[in-house]
């Protein structure tokens, strides 16, 4: 059993780095989580390659960026007949399910497809007695949407075949807007101010205009459904930033919560039942976030704290404790990494690369110290425009290149062409673009000599 772990994968859906306690989190605690950090290992710079929920869903899947796996906005539904990972660990002899949100279309070859068992959300779902395509039939189940994805993952996993491996996948809801908590959580900070982030009152000057374009501001652009609440008379115009802030920083932090809970569900059941030390637990969001982060609500744009995955790992055999992994992954590499643990041979066609070493400590010589990043979806939602980029260990170089490219779901309107340039050691906060910056033009070059070989290697050329 050691060599072919169990894998549970667990993923919520916008939980940024930043709001995990593991991760040095302001303003919340996530203990469960901090389990699976402290017993193994946490990723720093884990990556996705295009911020947004579907897209990232696909990915994680294929193995394949958005512009091979078909899945470029969220308006595009999978193909199920193309291969994944569930399909190659299931005819490894993995026993396979998924539970929760999958928001890659309904029906046919939209469906989940390579698991034994699902019961998934159609679209968004519900946070309140949600509905839920079990194997594909329409059924409505009463309760709260976390509770009831962790209920059905430990039913399947009590009644699974005890002499074969699994891998097993939680897709929570939560954290997603419009932000409901459950009861439990409801009262959560109710006396307490949540710090604001430091780009809070971002200007959004010294940036290209993509920044001041986007229409995500906390204080402008969030709607009554997310703030459930009417103001009170005679705030200023600051104060009234810090309400919404407070009104939507608070349940998403008790939506976080149950998510926290219902981890220590599922990781005291593995100690139950004495499977810890042979399965490779893992926790993810399928992006990050703007907690109030320059101003913003959402994701989508190449900045850190969207840009980056939480990605904690705990497998005992063979992480150690408390580790702590700088080098690169992205979510293209998740399924090459499930592959190696099942040791079943990674399809060629696959283009993520195993990090399965990388958590041990031993990185590879010629690892991946640079990432390519696409969001395809052009001003829809939240106004902010298509771009691609890359980014290093110290630097990031994002060109919106202004068009919608007849990408379903883009809105065709070009804008024009802007690149920026942040140099993270002296501007963690990308607050201010190098890019016209004479003494950076060496970096510039180089890192257009950079995006020139990812986009080919990855075989973008759009
Ligand atoms: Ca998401």
């Amino acid at each position: 059993m050691a060599d072919r772990p169990n894998i549970v994968f667990i993923m919520s859906d916008d939980h940024a780095a930043h709001a995990m306690s593991c991760y040095g989190s302001r303003i919340n605690q996530t203990p469960q989580i901090d389990r699976i950090a402290a017993g193994g290992a946490r990723l720093d710079n884990c990556f996705c390659a295009n911020a947004i929920c579907a897209p990232s869903r696909a990915t994680i899947l294929t193995g394949l960026h958005s512009h091979l796996n078909g899945v470029l906005t969220l308006a595009d539904d999978i193909d199920n007949r193309q291969e994944n990972v569930a399909k190659l660990l299931r005819h490894g002899g993995y026993q396979t399910a998924i539970f929760g949100k999958w928001h890659l279309g309904h029906g046919g070859i939209h469906d989940p497809s390579g698991f034994d068992s699902w019961c998934v959300l159609p679209g968004q779902g519900d946070y309140h007695d949600p509905d839920f395509y079990d194997m594909g039939e329409l059924v409505s189940l009463s309760g709260y949407v976390t509770d009831i994805i962790t209920d059905r993952s430990l039913a399947w996993l009590r009644g699974r075949d005890r002499e074969r491996p699994f891998m097993l996948m939680v897709h929570h809801k939560a954290p997603h807007r419009p932000w409901i908590p459950d009861d439990k959580h409801a009262a959560m900070y109710e006396d307490e101010d949540i710090p604001q982030p430091p780009t809070f009152d971002d200007d959004y000057r010294n940036r290209a205009a993509a920044a001041a374009n986007a229409k995500m501001r906390i204080d402008r652009d969030m709607t009554h459904v997310d703030l459930k609440a009417d103001p009170p008379a005679g705030l200023s115009a600051a104060e009234r930033k810090n309400w919404n802030y407070q009104r939507y920083i608070k349940d998403y932090l008790r939506c976080v919560a149950s998510v926290d809970d219902n981890i220590g569900r599922l990781l005291d059941y593995l100690d139950e039942e004495g499977l810890t030390d042979d399965t490779v637990v893992i926790y993810t969001s399928d992006q990050g976030f703007f907690l109030g982060d320059h101003g913003w609500y959402d994701k989508r744009f190449m900045y850190e704290e969207s840009l980056r995955m939480p990605f904690v790992v705990r497998y005992p055999r063979e992480i150690a404790a408390g580790s702590v992994v700088e080098a690169m992954a992205t979510n293209v590499d998740f399924a090459p990494t499930f592959l190696d643990y099942a040791a079943i041979p990674v399809p060629s066609q696959m283009q993520g690369r195993s990090f399965r070493s990388v958590t041990r400590g031993d990185v590879p010589g010629d690892w991946q110290t640079s990432i390519y990043y696409r969001y395809w979806m052009h001003l829809t939602h939240h106004g902010v425009a298509a771009h691609y980029g890359v980014r290093t260990h110290r630097h990031k170089l994002i060109y919106y290149y202004g068009e919608a490219l007849g990408t379903t779901g883009s809105i065709d309107e070009p804008r024009n062409p802007e690149w920026e340039l942040f140099d993270l050691d002296a501007d963690p906060m990308e607050l201010h673009s190098v890019y016209d910056d004479p003494a950076y033009q060496q970096v510039v070059a180089e890192l257009k000599t950079e995006l020139t070989r990812l986009r080919e290697q990855v075989g973008d050329d759009r």
